[in-house]
């Protein structure tokens, strides 16, 4: 039987290429987040497991680290078509596990879908130097080596696409991998780890733990074959892993939070920058890390703006995920929805103007807009990580600049004006990985360099950038005899 036609949604761990249950005997409960209903009996790894498949991914990369070019590139390529193969399937999974709306769940089936071909174009550009010596007759020469074992850690929010794109690269680079899932989005992990099966992955080189990452993540960040960690996730346990690895000189990439600032001036088209700012922070209910949680409108427009903000807020379909003018889905646990509360009651009590939302249906809160927010206030500084964005009206682009850069995050920023000057002095001035004109803060394509500076990240991500995360240098000379 096709292990994803099961139905009695278990997830075991994947090691060395096969289902494998917890050396604990333990599963705990994932739930859907739009009821809290039980979606899947999950595998609770321990750190026994955590080092049983290191070993396994340690093993196979004897063989996988010597594997032609060719061949992964094969295997990724067949790994982009099965994602598409098993779209709809992914597209439940998504729904049903973290709530994503229908067009947030297709977005993140093609992007898996590009990323995997991205990846597999990797394969064959993995290149070396010759490079001129200043000792006569030396041949002088670089390669690039894999690393070894990888580890990949994931958020909730967008399961299927970082899933897919820490393991899609270290796979394209000979590396082997154990992934961390979120213990909020396992069967997405569970669902691709069966995919590179399929598509012909050696056993062993992709292993996933499921369990919960604050008692087991440790064991993995700091396993003395683990080469290298790829994380995603909040700022709080980056800066914890990033702590771990530093004394064991380890690489680490960390892909953290951000409270992204969408700057609207006087001269925009202010419709279009009304559709970025929806999509920029509703999307996925705001659970992104892009997401524009911060927008400075020049005065002058500043009213407008909001009156036409207002309405296209309100306006967000709220009804059947599986309805694709359906917008806003619910927040993944009562743990997340508790900060989503407690920054929006903080603000009001603190003084600010609820301009829309502010209230819950069910498990789903309103796409939420606040006014008159200051310093003081929570949802000033940290990341809310649910619908709720502030409008800050400012008297010019200096200003816009200034506040935008008055955080400590730094993921993506946006600006829309008309003025191609004052666009490219924001771009240059603005302090964030990465900046959009006249397109909104959520943006990411596979090859880009993905990541953020401050509190949102250390190092950049993406398929072409990942070669140097992912292998060693190596140089090798050659004396000549003389002539
Ligand atoms: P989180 O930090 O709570 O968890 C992320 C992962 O880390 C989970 O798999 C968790 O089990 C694991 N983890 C927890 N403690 C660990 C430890 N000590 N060692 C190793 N792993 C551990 O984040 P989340 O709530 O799943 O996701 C939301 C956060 O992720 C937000 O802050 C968001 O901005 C960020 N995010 C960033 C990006 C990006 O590319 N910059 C993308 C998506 C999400």
């Amino acid at each position: 039987m096709n292990e994803s036609r099961r139905t009695d949604r278990t997830i075991d761990l994947w090691i060395g290429g096969e289902r494998v249950a917890p050396s604990s005997g333990r599963y705990f409960v994932d739930r859907n987040p739009e009821d809290d209903s039980p979606y899947a009996r999950v595998a609770e790894g321990s750190a026994d497991d955590i080092d049983r498949a290191v070993q396994s991914a340690h093993a196979a990369f004897a063989a996988y680290g010597k594997t032609l070019a060719a061949e992964r590139e094969a295997w990724l390529c067949r790994a982009a078509a099965l994602v598409e193969q098993y779209r709809d399937e992914f597209v439940d999974i998504l729904i049903d596990e973290v709530g994503s709306p229908f067009g947030k769940a297709q977005f993140e089936v093609n992007y898996a879908v590009s990323c995997l071909r991205a990846a597999a174009g990797v394969a064959r550009r993995i290149a070396g130097q010759t490079m001129p010596s200043d000792m006569p007759g030396r041949f002088s020469m670089t390669v690039r080596e894999p690393l070894g074992v990888v580890a990949g850690i994931t958020p909730f929010n967008v399961p299927l696409l970082k899933n897919v794109k820490l393991s899609s690269s270290p796979l394209a680079t000979g590396n082997t991998v154990v992934m961390l899932a979120s213990e909020e989005a396992p069967m997405v992990a569970s669902r691709l780890a069966e995919v590179y099966r399929e598509a012909g992955v050696p056993a062993g080189a992709f292993n996933l733990v499921t369990g919960f990452g604050h008692q087991i993540g440790d064991a993995l960040t700091t396993h003395p074959l683990v080469k290298a960690v790829m994380f995603t996730g909040s700022s709080r346990v980056g800066r914890h892993i990033g702590g771990l690895c530093g004394p064991l000189l380890r690489r680490a990439l960390l892909e953290l939070g951000g409270k992204s600032p969408l700057v609207v001036l006087a001269d925009a088209d202010l419709d279009a920058a009304v559709d970025a700012a929806a999509f920029g922070q509703f999307f996925f209910q705001g659970q992104a890390c892009m997401a524009s949680s911060r927008i400075y409108v020049e005065q002058s427009v500043a009213e407008e703006f909001s009156r036409r903000f207002k309405a296209k807020a309100e306006a967000l379909g709220m009804g059947d995920l599986r309805d694709p003018d359906t917008w806003v889905g619910p927040i993944i646990s009562e743990r997340q929805r508790q900060r989503v509360r407690t920054h929006i009651e903080d603000a009001r009590l603190k003084g600010a103007t609820v301009l829309a939302g502010g209230e819950w249906i069910g498990n789903r809160c309103r796409p939420t807009i606040l006014t008159g927010v200051d310093d003081s206030m929570t949802v000033c500084r940290e990341e809310t990580f649910g619908p709720v964005t502030s409008i800050y009206p400012v008297a010019d682009l200096d200003e816009a600049i200034a506040r935008a850069n008055d955080t400590d995050y730094g993921l993506s920023a946006a600006i829309f004006t008309r003025d191609i000057t004052k666009a490219l002095l924001f771009s240059r001035r603005v302090r964030s990985g990465m900046v959009h004109i006249n397109a909104p803060t959520i943006h990411d394509e596979p090859h880009v360099p993905f990541g953020g500076v401050g509190d949102s990240g250390f190092g950049r991500e993406g398929t072409d950038i990942d070669v140097d995360t992912l292998t060693e240098w190596k140089w090798v000379t050659i004396q000549l005899p003389p002539a």
